[in-house]
């Protein structure tokens, strides 16, 4: 399995890892690469997007044309974990002209909402998927404001959606990667068919 870390900022070890750790777990070998330009995600059978910046990762991405590869890859039906301000980039709207965000996830995000009341927390959290709690880091996280139809809510905090799926996308207010447990990863990228069968239809002739 080709697993696409973008890495136009950061945040890219980590979720590399917990690929691997999660992928162990199906006995299912593993290929990370670094995005950085276009021309690598049409090859990625799922693709991750860390958090970081949205306003500087959303313009790098445009910059180097790897948005409309990320929406190809979407619409192949092809997973995508996004985390924090991946979230945002990958949103439909962040209430931010700053954020060219990506419209792959039908919800609206009002960026660093936790992070006027405390910059960054740390909380067990219970996730639809999920046997028991996950500890969720969240470091001046967006909030979820608003989901579409299509949109399911895995977890919530304080009454907020922090961790929403909508076919092949799911992202999460918290960083999933900043601890050991690979949860997450493993529900966003293996669960059922994705496990051995990766999206039959590469992304190519939509990219
Ligand atoms: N609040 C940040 C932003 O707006 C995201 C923070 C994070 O990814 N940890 O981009």
């Amino acid at each position: 399995m080709n697993v696409g870390v973008i890495a136009v900022q950061g945040d890219v070890s980590e979720h590399a890892e917990a690929v691997r750790r999660a992928a162990a777990g199906h006995d299912v070998a593993v290929e990370v690469t670094e995005i950085r330009d276009a021309g690598l995600v049409p090859d990625c059978d799922v693709l991750l997007m860390p958090g970081g910046e949205s306003t500087t990762i959303s313009r790098l991405l445009r910059q180097e044309g790897i948005d409309e590869e990320i929406r190809a890859h979407v619409a192949a039906g092809k997973p995508l974990l996004a985390t924090c301000a991946g979230l945002i980039v990958a949103s439909d709207d962040a209430k931010d002209d700053r954020v060219a965000t990506l419209d792959v996830l039908d919800v609206t995000v009002d960026r660093n909402a936790f992070g006027r009341q405390a910059d960054s927390f740390e909380a067990p959290l219970d996730v639809t998927e999920l046997d028991e709690p996950f500890h969720a880091v969240f470091i001046r996280a967006p909030v979820i404001d608003d989901v579409g139809d299509g949109v399911e809510v895995l977890a919530e905090w304080d009454g907020d959606p922090v961790a929403v799926r909508q076919g092949p996308v799911v992202a999460t207010s918290f960083h999933p990667e900043l601890t050991p447990d690979s949860r997450v990863h493993d529900l966003a990228l293996f669960a059922g068919s994705h496990a051995d069968a990766p999206a039959a239809d590469g992304g190519e002739a939509d990219a």
